[in-house]
């Protein structure tokens, strides 16, 4: 197998083989990220190199492969017919393949539209996760996430009307002092007419080489803390009205509240409630991270 650049992927991932399919992210703006600022730049990788791959995996797993993850930023960005190929060849090589996975933004799957969606369902794609972050259009203008909040939704609902799975990504404090009431409720609404099959909280800390490291430093932007985090997902619980799956599958986060909507919901905010009696200096101090 050959890999170019940063390879991220889900913690859900961790048992699945990785085919590289494209390098880089074909957007790279987003402020809190760190990942591809310093490359390489964004590329699809040949299809027949990708295909190589999966067929020198087959030589040491033999059929045992049971999920596929496809890296990188953005795989869901790359043409629709080379994506279907891949999903298509990696169900050929591995018939018991249940899952295969990609990164997507929104932008990618509005920009795909219905249509292309629903051929790569047809080929084997299975599950795209997607960073929403926010579902607050002024926190996304600020973090230069490239989409509003109308395109999140009907990007993300044309993906699952496709028939693929999605599991969107929240980052708790992203909107800082100065937007948690908004970025909370608007979360909270965005998800509601989504109803995505999972809900992955994250908490925002600054990353080195990123513009909000900048902004912290320079007074423009101010973090929440630990009580001020605990209380966005207490609003975002209270606010659910979609059934989803909520998992906290992070080492960014305050406080571990997996569990399923509706009837998770009391549990989970027991969880958050009691967090936030504790005092402040009980949780993790802010750190910068590096990776
Ligand atoms: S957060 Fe995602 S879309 Fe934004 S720059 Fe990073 S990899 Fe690209």
């Amino acid at each position: 197998m050959r890999y170019e650049g940063p390879i991220y992927r889900p913690p859900s991932e961790a048992d699945s083989l990785l085919i590289q399919a494209t390098v880089g992210c074909p957007h790279n703006k987003c402020t809190f990220c760190m990942v591809y600022k310093k490359g390489p730049p964004y590329k699809v990788r040949p299809v027949r190199e990708i295909k190589a791959d999966v067929d020198a995996a087959a030589e040491v797993y033999g059929n045992r492969v049971q999920t596929v993850f496809l890296p990188a930023g953005n795989t869901i960005a790359m043409p629709t017919d080379q994506l279907t190929d891949v999903c298509r060849h990696i169900r050929n090589v591995f018939p018991k393949c249940r899952r295969i996975t990609v990164y997507g933004s929104s932008q990618y799957l509005y920009e795909k539209g219905l249509d292309n969606l629903t051929l790569l369902a047809e080929a084997g794609l299975t599950r795209i996760h997607v960073g929403m972050e926010s579902g607050d259009d002024k926190v996304l203008a600020q973090t230069k996430k490239g989409a509003d909040s109308a395109t999140q939704i009907q990007g993300c609902q044309m993906a699952i009307r496709a028939g693929l799975e999605i599991s969107v990504y929240v980052v708790l404090g992203l909107g800082g002092t100065d937007r948690t009431v908004e970025h909370a409720q608007n979360t909270a609404n965005a998800i509601n007419q989504i109803r995505p099959h999972f809900v992955r909280l994250r908490t925002f800390i600054p990353k080195i080489n990123t513009l909000m490291l900048h902004q912290i430093k320079n007074g423009k932007f101010r973090m929440l803390g630990p009580h001020g985090v605990l209380r966005e997902i207490e609003t975002i619980l209270e606010s659910l009205e979609a059934p989803t799956e909520i998992r906290s599958d992070h080492y960014t986060n305050y406080v571990d509240i997996s569990g399923k909507m509706p009837q998770d919901r009391n549990a989970m905010l027991d969880k958050v409630r009691a967090a936030l009696k504790k005092p402040e200096s009980d949780f993790r101090p802010v750190f910068v991270g590096t990776q």
